[in-house]
């Protein structure tokens, strides 16, 4: 068999944070995912291990991978736009890289030599691009170097792509550099400065970009783009508009129309031809929305939308497929339990709620109270890990006359734990990676409204938590009506509740936002917006 030689693409960013350079990546994967096994790993400086340890309002959601792996909301655009699965391997973090360092010089690997940054540590980047292209058998390693050019903590990625173009050879690597042309007004006119001197940036470190993705709120002038191509050595076709855009998954389209997908052809002899047919017809859905619905996310973080992303997403994708409007509106809880607003009017006009996970205390008590709220009024509601501990909570504390009744998270103390830790986490001391995390399989009863929405006995969803439903108190909450509609496989934890005599009243442990798709919207998101939109059609009726 002849050895598939894979080629690499590299991503690196420019000028400012911010400018979508996984979205740019992504987009470019899915222009070549129809017949080539792309797989896209990202690259971080910062020293943690992995963002599992960091707070959502510094850097967005946690993504988190079916092996466990906890990972930045890149990655769930690679997911939802490559349709990929991918592995915690797949992420280098600064943090990950010295680790392994420090061990092998201990070990001895090292033994007679001074560690360097250049070879030794420069050789385990390169080496962990080696070995994902090996074990995925990949036509295309898509690389994003995180940070911006110039950025202290990327320069030895910087220099290990360099390197890797001597190693692979010319013909097998190509260097995008994602730009920014501004248009300041008063001025009116786009700008290539910021472009030139950030290409010299990348020049003084050896690499000469290939393509040139240049962000900007209108398409780039003619005689930009030959001012761009003259002074950064790249063709006048390889300097791409990435053009602002109301939706992101605009952008494979808008690259494509540019003739992004040829581009790579032409320089590493590959090619996929786009297949766009689907993802047309859905984003012609999304512009030709018919009617709206309106969702509330009772949450903490609700100032910083990062945080929620894959919910966000997931409400997308269903909006794409009931080609209705979902006008997602932000209710901060800490609000509710300080009085500032009464409940009914918080929730006038929406006709759906999540409660989302989350960590700690702030705001519970406000979302227990939109759960009582909407229980009791027929609302639909979804409650997605934390989402589903506080529907327990309030199912003690109001169906089942258990006054007080709390999560241990919440209050260690508390009479009824109805929430508790899990067994295995007692013990665990380090906050790193020790969650339950990753996908679990659950099996659902036959006659409950989450069979009925999975259409499945068994479904795989992705964790992130350390609390449960106390199992000590399965037996009296079903006593009185909660419906432990699925359980993990040796049945001993809650993974989905349901209420009876509710239109849609159902919360799970996992986290289905993180497998969403475009095509294909997560089941339990998917049946409450069906739900909402009845809700909202049967208030008009009256
Ligand atoms: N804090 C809760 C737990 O650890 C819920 C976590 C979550 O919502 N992701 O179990």
């Amino acid at each position: 068999m002849i050895k598939k030689e894979t080629k690499y693409i590299i991503v690196t960013g420019g000028v400012l944070s911010g400018l979508g350079k996984g979205i740019a990546a992504a987009s470019t994967g899915h222009l070549l995912s129809s017949r080539l096994k792309i797989v896209p790993m990202k690259l971080d400086g910062y020293l943690n291990t992995d963002p599992g340890t960091m707070n959502p309002i510094e850097h967005g959601e946690v993504f988190v991978l079916d092996d466990g792996g906890e990972v930045d909301m890149d990655f769930g655009h690679y997911e939802r736009f490559l349709g990929v699965r991918c592995k915690f391997d797949w992420n280098i973090t600064m943090g990950k890289v010295f680790a392994e360092i420090r061990k092998k010089e201990r070990r001895g690997d090292y033994l007679g030599k001074t560690v360097q940054y250049i070879p030794h540590v420069v050789d385990l980047i390169k080496s962990k691009f080696y070995e994902v292209a090996k074990k995925e058998d990949a036509d295309i390693m898509l690389i994003e170097v995180g940070g911006t050019i110039g950025d202290i903590e990327n320069e030895l990625y910087i220099e290990a792509v360099r390197q890797l173009k001597t190693e692979v050879g010319d013909k097998n690597i190509l260097f995008m550099h994602l730009t920014y042309v501004p248009v300041p007004s008063g001025v009116n006119e786009q700008k290539s400065k910021p472009t030139q001197q950030t290409v010299n940036l990348l020049r003084q470190r050896g690499i000469q970009p290939d393509i040139l993705i240049a962000r900007c709120s209108e398409y780039l002038d003619d005689s930009i783009r030959k001012k761009i191509s003259v002074f950064c050595g790249v063709e006048e076709e390889a300097v791409i508009t990435g053009v602002d855009v109301d939706d992101v998954y605009k952008i494979p389209l808008i690259f494509e129309k540019q003739g992004l997908a040829e581009l790579i052809h032409k320089k590493l002899g590959i090619y996929s031809p786009p297949d766009l047919r689907l993802w047309e017809t859905l984003l012609h859905n999304l512009e030709n929305l018919e009617k709206d619905v309106t969702i509330a996310i009772c949450g903490k973080y609700t100032k910083l939308e990062d945080s929620y992303a894959s919910i966000i997403e997931s409400l997308m994708h269903c909006s794409a497929h009931t080609k209705h409007k979902i006008n997602i509106v932000w209710v901060e809880t800490t609000d509710v339990e300080e009085g500032n607003q009464s409940i009914k009017k918080k929730l006038e006009g929406v006709d759906g709620i999540i409660v989302p996970g989350g960590f700690g205390s702030r705001g519970t008590e406000g979302k227990i109270e939109m759960i009582k709220y909407v229980r009791e009024n027929n609302i639909p509601f979804l409650g997605i890990c934390l989402g589903l501990q506080l529907a327990v909570v309030e199912y003690a504390r109001n169906v089942c006359e258990m006054e007080g009744a709390n999560s241990t998270e919440i209050d260690p103390t508390v009479l009824y734990p109805v929430i508790d830790i899990l067994p295995e986490q007692r013990e665990i001391e380090d906050k790193g990676g020790t969650m339950r995390l990753g996908a679990y399989k659950a099996v659902l009863k036959a006659g409950t409204l989450a069979y009925d929405i999975y259409n499945s006995e068994i479904v795989w969803e992705r964790h992130r938590h350390r609390y449960e439903v106390n199992p000590e108190y399965h037996s009296k909450l079903i006593a009185k009506g909660l419906i432990i509609s699925g359980r993990s496989e040796d049945g001993k934890l809650a993974e989905f509740i349901e209420v009876k005599d509710h239109p849609y009243f159902i919360a799970t442990q996992a986290h289905p936002e993180l497998k969403s798709r475009l095509q294909e919207p997560a089941p339990l998101f998917f049946g409450l917006v069906k739900a909402a939109i009845q809700f909202k059609a049967s208030k008009e009726e009256q």
